[in-house]
C-alpha cells in the first residue's frame, strides 16, 4: 500500500507526501516485528523517517 507504516498517511501521488516518501524494502512480517503501527504500508513519510534518525539532530546544513 501506499502509505506511511509508522503514521498511516497516505503517501501517493497527489497526496503532498509523495515526492519525499522512502521505500520499506522490509516485508510485513518483519515490520509486524518491529512493531510497525501500519505494517502494510511500503513506504515511510519524511517526518517519520527523520524522527527515526534522531541520531543526526537538527538540520542538514
Ligand atoms: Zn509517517
Amino acid at each position: 500500500m501506499e502509505i506511511c507504516n509508522h503514521c498511516g498517511h497516505s503517501v501517493a501521488l497527489g497526496s503532498g507526501r509523495f515526492v519525499n516518501r522512502i521505500p520499506d524494502l522490509n516485508d510485513m512480517e518483519t515490520r509486524i516485528a518491529n512493531t510497525l503501527q501500519y505494517p502494510s504500508g511500503d513506504y515511510v513519510c519524511e517526518i517519520c523517517d527523520n524522527m527515526d534518525s534522531d541520531a543526526e539532530y537538527g538540520e542538514v546544513g
